[in-house]
């Protein structure tokens, strides 16, 4: 991507589970009047239809070919939520099981997968000014974005907000299999062989081990601000 007026509406947030990403790029969208995109959930949704078609994981031709055939849609809902669709219907609650959560990264690994994906996701930012959110936002999906941001946190804290949530949401929840299951993650992530997760080269890295929600959206306004010349 190399057009200057689209990198001018990316803000990027790449970085690993747990890391307090997805409620930080709402709420950033919200504050600078920007849609917020979870690319993750695409690559759920790409997931669950594979599982849905039964399709083993270690077997990527026929995952290629099932994702393919899949319609999907991420929609901005205007009011800082992001859904999925897949073939027309909204998965967005569907995708967030362990089952998907297993079984994602192997997905997400396979690269006609991403090609998809990354195609779909830079639609976006043709109408729109966009906080994107993922794991290679900043290093293949829009490498030209003019605020890039990786967030990081150490694995028990990344596991402790993931199981604070599970509970939260009434899941059943066990810290040491959290923890287990975000290792796990993040090694297949950053070791895949397309689009590894890594913070790009001219990102700014922010350590949220030990940070409030508060407390890194203060940070990350002021790198938008700083960024965008006080543009937004
Ligand atoms: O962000 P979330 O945890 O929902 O992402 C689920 C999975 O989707 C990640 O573990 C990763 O395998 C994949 N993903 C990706 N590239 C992105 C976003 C997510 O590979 N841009």
């Amino acid at each position: 991507m190399s057009d200057p007026s689209i990198a001018s509406r990316v803000i990027a947030i790449d970085g690993p589970a747990g890391t307090g990403k997805s409620s930080v790029s709402k709420v950033l969208a919200q504050r600078v009047g920007a849609h917020y995109l979870d690319t993750g959930a695409m690559y759920r949704a790409a997931t669950l239809a594979v599982l849905r078609a039964g399709v083993a994981l270690d077997a990527p031709d026929d995952i290629a070919s099932v994702v393919s055939d899949a319609e999907i849609e991420l929609r901005a809902d205007g009011s800082g939520g992001s859904h999925v669709l897949l073939d027309g219907v909204d998965v967005s609650g569907p995708i967030r099981t362990d089952e998907v959560t297993n079984a994602v990264s192997a997905v997400s690994a396979v690269p006609a997968v991403r090609t998809k994906m990354v195609a779909l996701q830079r639609l976006h930012a043709v109408n729109d000014f966009v906080v994107v959110e993922g794991r290679d936002i900043g290093t293949v999906v829009f490498p030209d974005a003019q605020v890039k941001i990786f967030l990081t946190a150490t694995p028990e804290a990344r596991a402790l907000r993931r199981h604070r949530q599970n509970l939260a949401a009434g899941r059943d929840s066990d810290f040491d299999k959290v923890l287990d299951s975000v290792n796990r993650r993040d090694h297949l992530d950053s070791t895949r062989t397309v689009s590894p997760l890594r913070p790009a080269d001219d990102a700014v890295i922010v350590d949220t081990s030990d940070l409030s929600l508060e407390k890194v959206l203060d940070e990350l306004a002021g790198l938008v601000q700083t960024r965008t010349g006080g543009a937004v």
